[in-house]
Parts: C-alpha cells; sequence; structure tokens
C-alpha cells in the first residue's frame, strides 16, 4: 500500500519571503512551496496539502491553533498514514509537546519540521527537512506506519516531540533533546532506534483532547526575584498551576517569604511544579536542604521534563479535568516525556 500524507503548513520561515520592498520575512502562499521541491514527486507515497487560511509566525501560536491541528489529524485520521506538520521553529518544541498529549493513543506519526531559512533560499535547510520527514512518515512495518508518536525532525535527527528545545537561532542544528536520544539518525542510511520507538497498544482508538487550560503561569527564579513580585503573579485570578523553573537539580531559595508565598498557595488548591533551568539533567527534590523544603511543601518534581513539555502538561492535565489525581498523573510518563525513576 502506498502511504498517503497530510502535509500540514501552519506558517513559520520554511515558507516564508521578503515581501517587496522590505527586509522582514512574511509568511507566502502555500503552493508555491511545493513549487519549490519538485523532488516531493519523487517520494513513494501520496501527499496531500492543506494549509491555515493564514499562515503565521509560530511566535503567535495559541491553544487555539493547537486545537485546530489536532481536529485536523481526527479528521483525516482514517484516511492518512502518516501527517507532517510544518511549523516554525520558535514554538516549535511547545506545538509538539502540547499535540502529544492532546492525542491520545495515537498509532500514526505526526512529525513537526520547518526550517531556519526559507525554502526558496540558495542554501535552505528546508528541503533536507521536508523530504526527510515525509519519508520518515511514511515509514511502514506489516503494514502499518512504523512510527507511532509526535516527533520534530531538524537537521538530520528525528526526536521525540516532547523533549525537544529549540537551543540555537543561527545554526541549522536549532533542536537538542539533551535527555533522551534521537529515535532516527538520517545519514547515508537512516539509523532507527526500533527500541526507543513508542509502542502504543493499537486496539484503543484515537481520542483527541482540545480542551487545555491557559490558567499556568512559567516563573523562572533569579537571585534577586522580589517578594512584591512572586506574590501578585500568585495572586492571579484563576491561577490552577504554576511551574516554578529552579536551579541545578530543583534548588531554591529557603527564605521564609518565599516558602510562605508557596505554601499560602498551595493551600489554596494551585499545584505549584518544580522544573529545572538546567538545559539536561533532572530534578531531584531533598538532594540538598534548598530542595528538600519544596518536597516538604507538596511541591511536584518535573523530573527530567523539559520546560515545554511540563507547561504543556499541566495545561492539559488541568483542560481534560484529568485532575483527580494531578501529582501522580503529573509525575508519571504518559507519552515518554519523562524518564521513569
Ligand atoms: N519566527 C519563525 C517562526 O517561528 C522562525 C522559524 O520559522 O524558524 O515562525
Amino acid at each position: 500500500m502506498i502511504p498517503k500524507i497530510l502535509l500540514i503548513y501552519t506558517g513559520g520561515t520554511i515558507g516564508m519571503a521578503k515581501a517587496a520592498n522590505k527586509e522582514m520575512l512574511q509568511p507566502f502562499d502555500f503552493q508555491s512551496l511545493l513549487k519549490n521541491i519538485p523532488e516531493l514527486q519523487l517520494l513513494n507515497c501520496e501527499i496531500e496539502t492543506l494549509s491555515f487560511n493564514n499562515p503565521i509566525d509560530s511566535s503567535n501560536m495559541d491553544t487555539k491553533h493547537w486545537a485546530f491541528l489536532a481536529e485536523i489529524i481526527d479528521s483525516h485520521y482514517k484516511t492518512h498514514q502518516g501527517f507532517v506538520v510544518l511549523h516554525g521553529s520558535d514554538t516549535m518544541s511547545y506545538s509538539a509537546s502540547a499535540l502529544s498529549f492532546m492525542l491520545e493513543n495515537l498509532s500514526k506519526p505526526v512529525i513537526f519540521t520547518g526550517s531556519q531559512l526559507p525554502i526558496g533560499d540558495l542554501r535552505t535547510d528546508a528541503k533536507e527537512n521536508l523530504i526527510t520527514a515525509i519519508q520518515l512518515a511514511s515509514l511502514q512495518h506489516q503494514n502499518r506506519p512504523l512510527i507511532k508518536e509526535v516527533c520534530l525532525y531538524f537537521e538530520y535527527k528525528l526526536y521525540r516531540g516532547n523533549r525537544t528545545t529549540k537551543i540555537n537561532t543561527d545554526h541549522f542544528k536549532a533542536f537538542a533533546s539533551k535527555n533522551f536520544p534521537p529515535l532516527v539518525t538520517s545519514g547515508v542510511e537512516l539509523k532507527i532506534r526500533q527500541q526507543l520507538l513508542l509502542k502504543p497498544t493499537l486496539d484503543k482508538g484515537l481520542n483527541v483532547y482540545t480542551n487545555l487550560s491557559t490558567d499556568v503561569v512559567l516563573v523562572k527564579l533569579f537571585p534577586g526575584l522580589q517578594a512584591s513580585t512572586l506574590s501578585s503573579i500568585l495572586e492571579t485570578p484563576n491561577l490552577k498551576g504554576v511551574l516554578l523553573e529552579t536551579y541545578g537539580s530543583g534548588n531554591a531559595s529557603t527564605a521564609d517569604w518565599f516558602l510562605t508565598l508557596l505554601e499560602k498557595a498551595i493551600s489554596k488548591g494551585i499545584y505549584i511544579v518544580n522544573t529545572t533551568q538546567c538545559s539536561g539533567g533532572s530534578v531531584h527534590m531533598g538532594q540538598y536542604e534548598t530542595s528538600q523544603k519544596l518536597r516538604d511543601l507538596g511541591v511536584i518534581s518535573a523530573n527530567d521534563m523539559t520546560t515545554e513539555a511540563a507547561i504543556t502538561k499541566m495545561m492539559f492535565l488541568l483542560g481534560s479535568h484529568q485532575t483527580k489525581d494531578f501529582k501522580l498523573a503529573f509525575e508519571t510518563s504518559i507519552r515518554g516525556e519523562l524518564t521513569k525513576n
């Protein structure tokens, strides 16, 4: 069977061009994008395309776009074997993480990709990214898609989407996955690490959750953070969850004012999750006195999740009302987003 792939264009540099007489990049028509890559016709798959009516720079991405994307995938799920999402790189890791949670029991590939240079540029990285992403989405094993999860392909590597972070604005290697190895490396051959791929139970149908809570906030600690600042953040009306980016292995100030503010928030039912500012490694509350206090207060660990995965998981758990045991759900891997202890 020749796989049918849906190519969804949301926007981003890959499809941008300079407007007449202007220096800045703006999204342009999706059809022109395809004209620039005649090689796509040589791939062993059928490609169908769909574009956002108004393609966006991914800095404008929000939860409504994620819901729209999830609905597109849902409505084409039976007829297509794989999905490739063209997306700006700036928020691609957030979107890939969000979609990984929103699509439960996914048994087909959803591969995000984009580029650092527009497709029309002579030195563009867009062609390789797009062609290999489609090739990976088309891979079959025993007449079923080989990859069954949300991924991100960039600069010769296929990563689990919810393990990635954008790390560089200038290099073609714009993404890293510090706590989980790439699923596939593209060299002369595609080196697929089969043992790392998610293996969902195939008898369950896809469940799509489009309701995400935005009553959350991300607070990055820095030496000098004032009580009045943190207090006004924690007083935000309807606030349900706080992702605290702490130091090192999950350490934070032991000042009374700081711990008292957190305690007050927790007593009001606000979930506080501890993630590290470091790009690699994990939170270990209790390793130092400066994190033991957080654990004693009931702060939840994000373990080795990226900030992108942790904030979107929080939005998903709070929005889909899967909060019966928020701490347990948060600290358990549900889409391969964290390493089990
Ligand atoms: N600003 C662009 C975006 O995220 C950058 C990119 O596409 O790489 O939409």
